[in-house]
């Protein structure tokens, strides 16, 4: 059992740059991710205080009749209309941040991975010991998320635009991991992470007080 809080790693890119593959990489070797996206999911299951703040003040046609969220309509919602974006962060945003503290309190990793898409933009990263961006060309990030979601180019687009700038994000990076290789190429990196993570989280716990 750890002494201190976990090093914590926030891992952050833009749409479709590898966030999910690198994360499902690093957890085959044992690391613990928080996921901001999955307890942002979460917060809104059918009958939560959340979901119906949010329906409050969106609308009911956000629902579906048996009381889910329309996460497509929501989406839609949030990248044409700025102030209900900003709604929506306001109450979503600090009921994850307080999420995301509690599983960091309840943790006994040494380290775990923060992963957050808005990581920077949201301020989370005041929870962070370190920001690992997954950075893509943006040709590829584009190609690879038409395909994957088979959305329009125009629409991931979009999306990137509402998002902080691939030169923005990468200034506030202590660590990168360049995804513009095939998968292999990526394993590689994230191996070498791994073992300059452990490392670093090893000589934090040595270096404690407690130890
Ligand atoms: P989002 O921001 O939309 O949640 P993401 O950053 O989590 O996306 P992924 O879903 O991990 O991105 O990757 C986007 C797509 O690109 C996926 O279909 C994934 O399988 C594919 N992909 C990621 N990295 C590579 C790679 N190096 N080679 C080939 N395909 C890749």
């Amino acid at each position: 059992m750890s002494q201190l809080r976990p090093m914590i790693v926030g891992l952050t890119g833009g749409i479709g740059s590898g966030k999910t593959t690198v994360c499902n990489m690093f957890a085959e070797r044992g690391v613990e991710i928080i996921d901001a996206d999955q307890i942002g999911r979460a917060l809104v299951a059918p009958g939560s205080i959340a979901l119906q703040q949010l329906i409050a003040l969106l609308g009911q046609d956000l629902l579906t009749p048996d009381g889910a969220l329309q996460r497509q309509r929501l989406r839609h919602l949030i990248f044409t209309d700025v102030h209900a974006r900003h709604q929506a962060e306001a109450i979503l945003h600090p009921l994850i941040r307080a999420a995301i503290i509690r599983r960091i309190n309840d943790s006994s990793s040494s380290w775990l991975i923060l992963a957050a898409p808005l990581l920077i933009e949201s301020k989370t990263y005041a929870l962070v010991d370190r920001i690992l961006v997954v950075d893509t060309d943006e040709t590829l990030q584009i190609q690879r998320t038409c395909e994957r979601d088979h959305s329009s180019e125009d629409e991931v687009h979009r999306i990137m635009q509402i998002q902080l700038p691939r030169n923005e994000r990468l200034t506030h990076a202590t660590d990168i991991i360049h995804n513009n290789g095939d998968l292999a190429n990526l394993q590689q990196q994230v191996a070498e992470h791994f073992e300059r993570y452990e490392k670093l989280a090893h000589a934090r716990q040595n270096n404690s007080p407690a130890s």
